[in-house]
């Protein structure tokens, strides 16, 4: 295949600048879809503004004025008689059309309009009247060095020469099923549209074609992942696993009963578990994930708990010791602050075989690591990890089921694509006895009823989290930070209360040392960044009072509020900001996560929901999951077909996007 700088008119500096905006290749330039189109009807004079773009049909009434300047540069003057009045009308360079410009002809001048003088400054005459009431122009990201009109007669040079040879990702069949132009036509078509409904139709054939591509490889992958004989081989004692699920203090919920008996099944089929456990913050996944070590290890097998942040992988390594008591389960701890003893007697217990399971955070993926029997790996509140950090935990086993846990309900178009290749468990029942949240939106001048609804809460020995954006003051000056709150709470209580700090910055074993205070409690307020967002779980806390709340993301704000409302005692949650109140409102209506998450993604992307960590898996160049999920929902299902059709095997498409696959 031809190469970008074949391309007429590319030369090494424009070749550079493409580089620059990330076009590579031919298939590069010739997808680089334009942004937006700017459609242009025909105008008549009084519709347009000074300086304004302006097109416009009418008739040479004066013979046109040629003058001829230095460098070959000309200038002709004519006067045009519109519907809406005569205007004058000049353009460069068109010399060598005086002798078509006859008076009376009817033209279309497009061109800027100078009301002052009544003149417009035109780009271009057309020699007919437009066929077309409109005309759409595509307008392309840019660089500076390289214009609109560069892009465009690149691309357009390109799919001249070129366009024959550039792939389409749609099967034949489906191209006929849906009565798809080609791809060069396609092309040909999004960058030069004629009409808005010609526009609209390829639009939708595009997109398809990279959603079908695009669901193509999530439906390989799963298939790949579901081929017979690729899990562990295991044996569950069932009694014993029942003894267990008995000894649980608290009825477990018909959702978190479905969710364990769906991972026993995945535990025990031939295939490998590749599972996403989500449920909204508090639904009790956790128990949900031991109950699954639990059925590993009577299986034979180690299992791998990992947590984002110290401080959950320590509240996880708790409760699961607390869980296992009276049984002779080897439980171990392992995080970055693990004394380097510790460590190499967890490296060899682990290695060795007498520890049965492992909690901790990322230091359980570092290379030192070895496992004997590694069979299940858990990881919570996935979404926090990259892909990258998840695949080396699943490495660290033989062919480990692994289960993934995310308290961030993912809208559904998201849930497809970014877990397309999972299956998927869903606990969306909460457990008896939990009761709703009342959510407040104040402003900053309301501090007076905040911090006497605080007092209330203490004085009934409940606990209230005081949440800050930011660590420092030098990081943004005018965001409330946590020593200044501290100060301000030292004010308000005087010493009736303790009050302490947990954030980012510190150490983990400092940070344990405060939330352990906390969980005991012996430390009434605790203020903190958002450290405390995913998972920690202090019942007795009963407030959350969040400054500056317009700072966060909606799903963020729902993780912070999940904090609370953990036990049988009724719950608030405050938010303080001056600006951004209607966002905020929505927190005060809404307790679903599911539905915040889906409020969250119509107002700010996926951003706030995943991090930048998955980001980059989630680049389309022309589909727009938030808009196109019934064409993403058409793209799965014929793309599944497609893998499934054994007679299609042979195709030279199929076998293009496969090795697209093992490549990437
Ligand atoms: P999340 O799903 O947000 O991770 P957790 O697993 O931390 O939630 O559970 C929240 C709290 O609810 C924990 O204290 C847990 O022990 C408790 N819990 C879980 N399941 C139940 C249940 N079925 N009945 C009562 N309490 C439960
Ligand atoms: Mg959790």
């Amino acid at each position: 295949m031809a190469e970008l700088k074949d391309v007429k008119g590319i030369g090494p500096k424009s070749l550079a600048l493409l580089n620059k905006i990330g076009i590579n290749t031919i298939e590069d330039l010739v997808t680089h879809y334009p942004f937006r189109y700017e459609i242009l009807r025909r105008n008549e004079l009084f519709e347009v503004g000074d300086k304004e773009k302006i097109i416009i049909d009418g008739k040479i009434e004066s013979m046109p004025i040629l003058m001829r300047f230095k460098a070959g540069l000309n200038k002709m003057n004519f006067r045009l008689v519109t519907p809406s009045g005569v205007v004058g009308v000049s353009i460069f360079n068109r010399a060598f059309l005086k002798s078509q410009l006859t008076v009376g002809t009817g033209v279309t001048v497009i061109g800027k309009l100078d009301k002052q003088k009544n003149v417009i400054t035109a780009s271009d005459i057309k020699l007919e009247t437009l066929s077309n009431k409109i005309k759409i122009e595509p307008v392309y990201h840019a660089t500076s060095g390289l214009t609109n009109k560069n892009l465009s007669t690149y691309i357009n040079m390109a799919l001249l020469f070129y366009g024959k040879e550039i792939p389409d990702y749609i099967p034949s069949e489906y191209l006929e099923k849906y009565n798809f132009s080609n791809k060069k036509t396609s092309l040909n078509l999004i960058h030069n549209p004629s009409t808005e409904e010609k526009l609209k139709e390829v639009t939708i054939r595009l997109k398809y074609e990279e959603l079908f591509a695009f669901m193509f490889k999530i439906n390989y992958l799963k298939a790949q992942n579901k081929k017979k004989n690729q899990g562990l081989e295991r044996n569950i004692d069932k009694d014993e696993l029942d003894k267990f699920i008995k000894s649980i203090p608290f009825e477990l919920t018909s959702d978190q009963l479905k969710a364990i008996d769906e991972i026993v099944s995945d535990l025990e089929a031939n295939h490998r578990m590749n599972r996403l456990l989500q449920g909204d913050v508090g639904s009790g996944k956790t128990i949900v994930s031991f109950v699954g070590m639990v059925a590993n290890y009577l299986s034979g097998y180690q299992s791998a708990l990992m947590a984002p942040t110290e401080i959950l992988a320590n509240q996880h390594y708790n409760n699961l010791i607390n869980f296992l008591k009276g049984t002779d389960i080897v439980v171990e701890l392992l995080t970055g602050s693990t004394t380097k003893k510790e460590k190499s007697r967890i490296y060899d217990g682990l290695k060795d075989g007498s520890i049965n399971m492992v909690v901790g955070t990322h230091a359980l993926i570092q290379e030192e690591v070895l496992y004997n029997n590694l069979g299940l790996v858990i990881t919570d509140e996935q979404h926090r990890f990259g892909v990258h950090q998840r695949a080396n935990l699943q490495n660290k086993g033989k062919r480990p089921d692994v289960l993934y846990m995310s308290a961030t309900p993912i809208p559904r178009t998201y849930a497809l694509t970014i877990f397309g290749d999972m299956d998927v468990s869903t606990i969306k029942e909460k457990p008896m006895g939990r009761q709703k949240i009342d959510t407040m939106v104040k402003k900053n001048s309301e501090i007076k009823d905040v911090l006497e609804l605080m007092y209330e809460e203490l004085k009934n020995k409940h606990q209230v989290y005081v949440i800050a954006p930011l660590i420092e003051e030098s990081e943004t000056s005018d965001l409330t930070n946590v020593n200044n709150l501290k100060d301000q709470m030292k004010l308000a209580f005087k010493d009736m209360y303790n009050i302490d700090i947990v954030h980012g910055k510190m150490a983990g074993a400092a940070k344990d040392m405060i939330m352990n205070k906390f969980k005991a409690g012996d430390v009434q307020i605790l203020i903190s960044t958002t450290v405390i967002e995913v998972g920690v779980d202090v019942p007795n806390a009963t407030t959350m009072v969040i400054f500056d709340a317009d700072r966060f993301g909606l799903s963020t704000l729902h993780q912070l509020r999940g904090r609370v409302g953990r036990g049988t005692s009724k719950s608030q949650c405050i938010l303080i900001s001056d600006s951004d109140t209607e966002r905020l409102k929505i927190m005060e209506r809404v307790d679903d996560g599911f539905e915040i998450s889906e409020e969250d993604f119509k107002l700010r992307g996926h951003g706030d929901l995943f991090g930048t960590k998955q980001s980059g898996d989630m680049a389309f160049k022309i589909a727009n999951i938030r808009e196109d999920y019934k064409i993403l929902l058409q793209a799965k299902k014929d793309s599944r077909e497609y893998l499934l059709n054994k007679d299609t095997n042979n195709d030279e498409l199929k076998i293009k996007l496969i090795n697209s696959i093992t490549k990437g």
